[in-house]
């Protein structure tokens, strides 16, 4: 009500003031006229002056509206040509009783009513077809169903009950005339019908004024015909002011159609189909009603026409929407088996690929081709996952185009592209895996930088008739896991393969079990300090080689007890079981120093200083003996929890050591908050240190950093004497790395360090 209100106020400011002035002065005038029809049944000469004024007045702001632009611009010419004929006829026919029955004789008369009609309602159409142009088809068709199912109940009222002596006007015309004012009054009655249904479809604001005058008009036009039949002027001040009320509602609409109404205000979602079926329904059952009563009192067949036509409008309408729904759902569907980032197939599209495959009985042949992009958290992690977005998305748009061998592409989630092949046979599903394994090396454009991708690509071939794509998917995913930790590129499942590499889902259900009853494993890998050549140290790595299957890297287990939550426990069964091995070996062997590897998680999840001052109180472990190695990257990530907890840790004397360093990038900042205690220089560069001048600056760099910051600095997988020396050469505090040792079991590393007295061994 108060946004109505609100919006009623705007649309009054809009109407400019001149408008409303020459609306104003001819409501006066009219009151005047009020007043001059007291005297008299007659209209006379004062009397046609002033209503022909009052109608020009009235015609200023349409003329005005006219000025202003092109938009309808012939619907308020014709209403301009009405108000013209309207005053004309005013002047004209002065002999008449007052309020001029438009439709009385004589011929003169009766020729401008209908000129003032066809104008009239040309009008209307025009006004109301512009109206309707922003319309969807549906809601057109809706308008007009309304308003022939509205007019059909209207007129049956105007006809039989509400005015019966109409009824009586049409017997005692002759059959011209009766046919005149029958469609004339029909044809207001549908006009002001469909404007009132088109309210709240188009928003346009013209509109229910417009369907106002028509209303007004059609009240004078009756009481006219009655007057007329009785020969009396009973109604003629009233009939004067209908017209005249009509023509002033016609202005004010002039004075606020300002613009184009907003097809947006329009669209289709604004009116809700729920409200456009309730309203369907509506005036199907108003026409059928209507229908009856028309057959019942045997009325004049345009109101059964009008009720009728409303239901096969209706009915045309019901099949549209049918076809809309069928149209929608299959959009729907659609949508929900697309990939939203790609616009590729995704994982229920691809399901169904299945389905469809099997049920033309092609089973038999065919594979599942699965992909996953190489080291891509980096590319998030670095540039952002808006633009790990657009490389996806590229990635997406060229696999789509370069592969041709009929089949669905899908994207399963994060970087993993999968393809179903239901046909091909083995040798057309290698040589697409390697189309696409050579795609995505193909450069990739972000954000002005050139990406070269990689991705690892597992192929499973259907072997056995009627294997479901569930189990070539996981096949594919052994294969693709193969190829990825091999670097291999495109890998082919194998049986083998299979029972020592299961995938990820049994895997994950295992590894939290082996964490739970604290099954895994930790192995020592000896520290050698260089300028004495002993052994100082080990690092911990934790090692898990469930029953049947083999070792499995830490690189792929740690990352799944992350994901499950269970990093706390893992952490400290590590760091329990690993302080016991030491403390086993007691201090003859000098193996001072323990290293334990920390994540993220471990801070952020639990609180790690205290699980460790617990620990090491319950062992009796120093923690100026125990060194925790966190990596580079944790430290960028600038997390204030990782930050309080190092503080924490050092302050007890815990040695801290950024381990992978070189990988990280941007912490060295993070070195001059943080105090620690040792620099681990990553693999990557030491043992490309001999063949790569960028790998050699690197550890020059780190050594120098850690030179100038009195920091330990550790070289870590050093596999060759030459770099050994090397290393040696370049002044590094402390090396680790097969050359020296591979981690090992307790009792291994107990024979290792009994024989070891100073000397390199050779790698093992
Ligand atoms: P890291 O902390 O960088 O550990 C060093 C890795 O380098 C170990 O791999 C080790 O076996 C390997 N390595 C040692 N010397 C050489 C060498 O001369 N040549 C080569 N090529 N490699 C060498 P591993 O045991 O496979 O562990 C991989 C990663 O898994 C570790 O990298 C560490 O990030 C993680 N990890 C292992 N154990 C644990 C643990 O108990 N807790 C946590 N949070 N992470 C662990
Ligand atoms: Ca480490
Ligand atoms: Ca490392």
């Amino acid at each position: 009500m108060v946004t109505r209100s609100v919006a009623f106020v705007g649309r009054l400011r809009r109407a400019s003031l001149t408008d409303s002035r020459s609306i104003l002065l001819a409501m006066l005038v009219s009151l005047l006229l009020i007043g001059a029809g007291r005297h008299g049944e007659v209209f006379e000469v004062s009397d046609r002056v002033i209503f022909a004024g009052v109608i020009v007045l009235l015609s200023v702001p349409v003329v005005r509206r006219l000025r202003a632009g092109e938009f309808r611009r012939l619907a308020w010419g014709l209403l301009l040509v009405a108000e013209g004929l309207t005053a004309t006829a005013g002047l004209l026919f002065g002999s008449l009783p007052r309020g001029v029955n438009p439709f009385a004789p004589p011929t003169a008369n009766l020729e401008f009513a209908v000129m003032i009609s066809v104008c009239g309602v040309a009008f209307v159409l025009a006004l109301a077809y512009s109206s309707l142009s922003t319309l969807t088809l549906s809601l057109k068709i809706d308008a007009v169903a309304g308003g022939l199912a509205l007019s059909a109940a209207l007129s049956w009222l105007y006809l039989n009950r509400v005015l019966g002596q109409v009824s009586e006007v049409f017997t005692r015309l002759n059959h011209r005339e009766h046919w005149v004012i029958g469609m004339a009054l029909v044809a207001i009655i549908v006009i002001a019908a469909t404007a009132t249904t088109m309210v709240d479809v188009t928003r346009d604001h013209v509109v229910p004024y417009v369907g106002g005058a028509a209303l007004v008009i059609s009240v004078g036009m009756v009481l006219a015909q009655r007057d007329a039949v009785h020969d009396t002027a009973h109604w003629g001040v009233l009939i004067d002011l209908s017209w005249i009320a009509a023509y002033a509602l016609g202005g004010w609409a002039a004075s606020i159609d300002v613009d184009r109404p907003t097809t947006r205000n329009v669209s289709h979602e604004s009116v809700s189909s729920y409200v456009q079926a309730r309203k369907i329904a509506a005036f199907g059952l108003l026409a059928m009603i209507v229908t009856s009563l028309a057959a019942l009192f045997r009325d004049p067949p345009v109101v059964g026409g009008l009720a009728l036509a409303a239901i096969l409008v209706l009915l045309v309408r019901l099949l549209m929407s049918l076809r809309i729904e069928r149209v929608q759902s299959d959009a729907f569907k659609a949508l929900a088996e697309t990939d939203a980032l790609t616009g590729l197939a995704n994982r229920r599209a691809l399901a169904r690929a299945e389905d469809d495959g099997a049920a033309d009985g092609t089973s038999g042949v065919g594979g599942v081709i699965l992909v996953d992009l190489d080291n891509f958290k980096e590319v998030n992690d670095s540039l952002g996952h808006r633009a790990g977005d657009l490389v996806l998305v590229q990635l997406a748009h060229r696999l789509r185009g370069g592969v041709d061998t009929p089949g669905v592409l899908a994207r399963l989630g994060g970087d993993e592209f999968a393809m179903y092949l239901p046909h091909a046979s083995r040798e057309e599903l290698t040589v697409v895996a390697h189309r696409i394994e050579g795609l995505v090396r193909e450069p990739t454009e972000v954000d002005g930088l050139s990406l070269q991708l990689s991705a690892s690509v597992g192929v499973a071939v259907r072997v056995v008739d009627g294997e479901s794509q569930d189990e070539l998917i996981r096949k594919a995913d052994i294969a693709m896991y193969r190829a990825k930790g091999d670097r291999s590129g495109v890998r082919h499942y194998d049986f083998e393969h299979d029972r020592s590499d299961p995938s990820r889902l049994v895997l994950f259900g295992r590894v939290s079990q082996a964490v739970r009853d604290q099954s895994i494993g930790v192995h020592l890998q000896p520290v050698v300090h260089v300028g004495t050549s002993s052994i100082v140290g080990c690092e911990a790595l934790a090692r898990w080689s469930p029953e049947g299957y083999g070792p499995i890297p830490p690189d792929r287990f740690v990352p799944m007890i992350e994901l499950q939550g269970l990093m706390v426990p893992f952490t400290e069964h590590v760091l329990r079981r690993s302080i016991d091995q030491v403390q086993s070996l007691g201090d003859a062997h000098g193996l001072h120093r323990l290293s334990v590897n920390v994540s993220e998680r471990d801070f952020v999840n639990g609180d790690f200083p205290q699980l460790l001052h617990r620990v090491l109180g319950e062992s009796g472990f120093p923690p100026t003996r125990l060194t925790i190695e966190i990596t580079e990257s944790i430290l960028a990530n600038d997390n204030e929890k990782v930050g309080r907890g190092i503080e924490s840790l050092r302050r007890s004397g815990v040695r801290i050591s950024v381990d992978d360093f070189g990988t990280g990038f941007s912490a060295l900042s993070k070195l001059v908050d943080f105090s620690v205690d040792e620099l681990k220089i990553d693999k990557a560069f030491t043992r490309r240190l001999l063949t790569n001048d960028k790998a050699l600056a690197v550890v020059k760099a780190a050594i120098e950093l850690g030179r100038a910051m009195s920091l330990d600095v550790v070289a870590e997988g050093v596999e060759t004497a030459e770099i050994y020396d090397a290393l040696a050469n370049l002044n590094v505090d402390l090396i680790q790395g097969y050359h020296i040792a591979r981690p090992m079991p307790i009792e291994e590393c107990r024979g290792f360090l009994a024989s070891y007295g100073g000397n390199r061994l050779p790698p093992g």
